[in-house]
């Protein structure tokens, strides 16, 4: 059924090749690159795993595209003492199954039809070409890689910013790596499964009708200017090889929904900076695999008195929470508060990314690396400026 998603546990439930569990994609059959050997066609996650816990990355690599082998390296496998696999609803918010978002996510086409998707994106408050941006993407028209190959007018399909896949409307607006990077900033945690699962034009027709992301008096002008930026820091990047800067786009896109809610609120434009009551503007998920190392490396390093700063309100909140948690992340959960449990005391706190200049700096060169686990001995020359200034 379409709106089962998994929540991982000892992985001997859930289909890897047929079931929904991985973040915002489809089962992996459909995007698989390669022949699947038929008699794993029907393994369950733990056939996927080695003894110690890990991805058993020979097995499958080479039949998944590089863009999906990072949602899976994302994700802790199964573990036997989690307890079974869970199934959850992946059309609400909490992952708890309602009739209203059953009704939701069925009448969802009907809505599009009946009511015109033309007649909200013509009815969307921003500037006049990114009403026609929106509706040539809807339509299918924007020059992707795909449709220059297609048209004889590029060599390949394949997506130059991530090499990855073909660069489909989506793949561009918010698959690509680049793209979802932007969005993670924007759209609260509760809010991702969904905004991740929808096709083309259910996912603008949903941001444009309902406010998911994090402004919520003003979010389907933000998804629009948003959506636009992804787009031009792309074409930026494929004609002028300009690089892709989340920074200056975020700073272009607060510029931007500043001068719009300027011009349609006037006075009442929301204090000033057109955030929304939560005055939230920056926001980032960190992909979560990465604490757990970054705690390892702390506790075998002999560090036992440790400050913990992660930039995602939600993941502070699921982390101090005593609750069990639901959704894909279960596994790495457990292992982290099992973790936060020996005899050490870390304190965990909230702390935007982008107000720790060290650690900023230290993301974007990750970004830009080869990726990986990478220890460094000594601080990078780059970062010396900042560790002056921040000490
Ligand atoms: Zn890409």
């Amino acid at each position: 059924m379409k709106g089962i998603r998994w929540s991982i546990g000892d992985g001997k439930s859930v289909r890897f090749c047929w079931d929904r569990w991985l973040h915002g994609a489809e089962p992996l059959i459909h995007t698989a690159i390669g022949v699947v050997p038929e008699e794993q066609l029907n393994w369950t996650l733990d056939q996927f795993t080695t003894e110690t816990v890990q991805w058993n990355w020979n097995v499958f690599m080479h039949l998944v595209p590089a863009t999906v082998l990072m949602k899976v390296a994302a994700i802790m496998p199964s573990r036997v003492d989690t307890g079974p696999d869970v199934p959850y609803w992946g059309f609400s918010e909490d992952g708890r199954f309602t009739t209203r978002s059953a009704y939701r996510s069925l009448t969802l086409d009907e809505d599009i039809s009946n009511r015109g998707l033309w007649k909200v994106i013509w009815h969307w408050s921003g500037p006049q070409r990114i009403r026609q941006f929106m509706w040539l993407a809807v339509k299918g028209a924007l020059l992707t890689n795909w449709q220059r190959w297609h048209r004889h007018l590029a060599d390949s399909p394949v997506c130059v910013l991530c090499g990855g896949v073909a660069e489909s409307t989506l793949h561009a607006l918010h698959d690509c790596p680049k793209a979802s990077c932007m969005w993670t900033r924007i759209v609260p945690s509760e809010n991702v499964l969904v905004f991740f699962n929808l096709p083309l034009e259910k996912w603008i027709w949903k941001n444009l009708t309902n406010a998911i992301g994090i402004n919520r008096e003003q979010w389907e002008v933000l998804f629009g200017v948003t959506i636009w930026q992804v787009w031009s820091q792309r074409n930026a990047f494929t004609f002028s090889n300009e690089q892709c800067n989340a920074s200056r786009m975020l700073k272009n896109m607060e510029r931007h929904v500043n001068s719009i809610s300027a011009t349609l609120w006037g006075a009442r434009s929301i204090g000033g900076v057109g955030m929304g009551r939560e005055n939230v503007w920056i926001r980032w998920t960190a992909p979560p695999v990465d604490w757990i190392k970054g705690l390892h490396l702390a506790w075998e390093m002999g560090f036992r008195r440790v400050l913990m700063e992660i930039d995602s309100q939600c993941a502070v909140k699921l982390v101090s929470s005593n609750a069990e948690a639901v959704g894909i992340h279960r596994n790495l959960l457990k292992a982290i508060k099992e973790l936060l449990n020996r005899s050490w005391e870390v304190r965990v706190s909230h702390e935007y990314r982008e107000a720790n200049f060290v650690a900023d700096y230290l993301a974007t060169f990750a970004a830009s690396g080869p990726g990986g686990l990478v220890h460094l001995a000594d601080p990078l020359s780059g970062a010396i400026p900042w560790i002056n200034m921040t000490f």
